[in-house]
């Protein structure tokens, strides 16, 4: 938290600091967001499947490529944890640390959901987002965030000693392991870091710790993908409910949340193929 200091600044400490900083990896040359094409490719779509999401729980969906797939607040404010998987290799999944190199610490129009090494491609594209009015608050805070990894019982036992069953990370392998018919604790190896759908997040000004706070969803917001090639979804209703004050327990308030998958009518994708993998050649040099 870089709270200690024991050791003394340097003489020029002020001008090494006052270096202004770069960014790490400048995206202005990925594929642009068209959003003319998902207007036109939206109009007509038709709903082909609903997921409800009990509240501490959580459901696999499918969802093919080239359909839209909304996240809905149905009942009351209410954060989810979602997973992407490619549907045909499950070892191929969201890679949350490289999303948020690319866009940020939180996510919205536009942006994307890459996958995980050594495939690194569009998972979805955010092609709506009901909350792009929040933008970040006067802490910081923003929603949609790619910083926190999932509730889960390991550390809730590692701080507060004891068991809890129904953070997202157990909810996401029970789900998963239904879907698939897959063993549990193969499931589990499959679960990643999320997608923090809805959440308030941010970092402390002071300590930089990762905060949370009551998320600003309302019954009727949703954010939207569009399915860059044939995904499997996985999306806990968190047992924080809003996160406004606690997670990993019973205490919080907790909704249903709902996913929605839209099939665009025929000829509305002209131009449009599924994703494809980085163009790394591979061998890593070694001869
Ligand atoms: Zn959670």
């Amino acid at each position: 938290m870089k709270i200690i200091h024991d050791h003394p600044a340097p003489k020029d400490a002020e001008a090494r600091k006052a270096v202004a900083p770069v960014i790490c990896y400048p995206n202005t040359t990925l594929p642009a967001f068209d959003p003319a094409f998902f207007d036109r490719a939206r109009e007509g779509m038709e709903l082909v499947a609903e997921t409800y999401i009990p509240p501490r729980d959580a459901r696999c969906f499918e969802v093919p490529a080239g359909h839209f797939v909304r996240i809905v607040s149905i009942e009351g404010p209410q954060v989810g944890d979602l997973n992407f998987w490619n549907r045909h290799d499950l070892t191929e999944r969201f890679f949350s640390g490289k999303t948020r190199a690319l866009h940020g610490t939180h996510i919205s129009t536009g942006d994307r959901l890459w996958s995980t090494l050594p495939h690194l491609r569009p998972l979805a594209t955010v092609t709506r987002d009901t909350l792009d009015w929040y933008g970040f608050d006067e802490f910081g805070g923003a929603v949609h965030d790619v910083i926190g990894t999932r509730c889960d019982p390991y550390t809730h036992a590692v701080l507060q000693g004891k068991d809890y069953h129904y953070c997202c990370h157990s909810n996401l392998t029970r789900a998963l392991a239904a879907h698939c018919s897959l063993p549990m604790d193969e499931a589990e190896l499959l679960v990643h870091d999320v997608l923090n759908v809805f959440m308030c997040t941010g970092f402390t000004k002071d300590t930089h710790q990762y905060f949370m706070k009551a998320s600003p969803v309302r019954p009727g917001d949703y954010l939207e993908f569009f399915a860059e090639t044939d995904l499997l979804g996985g999306m806990s209703a968190c047992p924080g409910g809003d996160c406004g004050s606690s997670h990993s327990g019973d205490a919080a308030t907790c909704y249903p949340m709902k996913v929605e998958v839209f099939r665009p009518l025929d000829g509305r994708l002209e131009g449009w193929t599924p994703s494809k993998p980085s163009p790394y050649s591979g061998g890593h040099g070694a001869g």
